[in-house]
């Protein structure tokens, strides 16, 4: 619909003529989603899905140690777990996406039931860190019927990926490997510090090669924005 984010956001970028639009697949029938930025700028936006989570603090460290801004799309029920955590993220300046509730795969549930655990996940991200999520991301990337609805309702705009770091199987230099070689202007990493809703996750391999990964992008000449900034919505 005319009003959705996804125009919106594209009317705010011909501002500066910028052309990175682009929606995902399907997106007409399961809601606007955008899954790049601009080819023409070498700018590139880190995410992290499914935190926070204990080992969280250790890539805000990373990150800290380059200057490098990031978004972790939170899941609500992990945020409740670690609020402080969920805090610190955005008290170091990161963006935050709103990545569901309980991290369901949501293929075949009613909206009624997508939109109350996105709902959920928003006022909990929100009551907790202060910070009101303008992205979202489907756990598992899969979309269904409902979300539309749901991102209209709460002014969400759905965020894929250019590339996605198999990060929960792969060892470190593997996934270090994937990512760089699929490293693109205006693209999206999806990476995870935290697995799903497990409590005590292993997430060293995604913080070892995020080690590796964003010294080998800046030294290519990447510059690192948040996905926000990536797409337009902030100047
Ligand atoms: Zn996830």
């Amino acid at each position: 619909m005319a009003t959705s984010s996804a125009f919106a956001l594209a009317a705010g970028c011909a501002v500066t003529g910028a052309a990175w639009a682009v929606r995902g697949r399907s997106s007409s029938v399961f809601g606007p989603s955008v899954w790049r930025g601009d080819s023409n700028r070498k700018s590139i936006a880190l995410t992290f899905d499914d935190g926070p989570s204990a080992s969280t603090p250790q890539f805000l460290d990373l990150l800290a140690t380059y200057r490098v801004p990031a978004t972790f799309f939170q899941v609500g029920s992990n945020v409740l777990r670690h609020p402080d955590i969920a805090r610190a993220v955005v008290a170091a300046g990161h963006e935050l996406g709103n990545h569901s509730h309980s991290h369901l795969n949501f293929a075949l549930k009613p909206a009624s039931l997508i939109e109350r655990d996105f709902t959920r996940s928003q006022e909990v991200i929100h009551t907790e860190t202060g910070a009101k999520p303008v992205l979202v991301r489907a756990p598992f990337g899969v979309r269904w019927f409902g979300f539309r609805r749901m991102q209209a309702r709460l002014g969400l705009t759905g965020v894929m990926w250019t590339v996605i770091g198999l990060d929960w199987k792969l060892p470190a230099q593997a996934i270090a490997d994937r990512v760089l070689s699929h490293a693109t202007p205006g693209g999206i990493i999806c990476l995870h510090d935290g697995r799903g809703t497990e409590e005590n996750p292993d997430v060293t391999p995604t913080l070892e090669a995020v080690r590796r990964i964003v010294p080998s992008l800046m030294e290519a000449g990447y510059h690192f924005e948040s996905v926000s900034q990536l797409l337009c919505q902030k100047t």
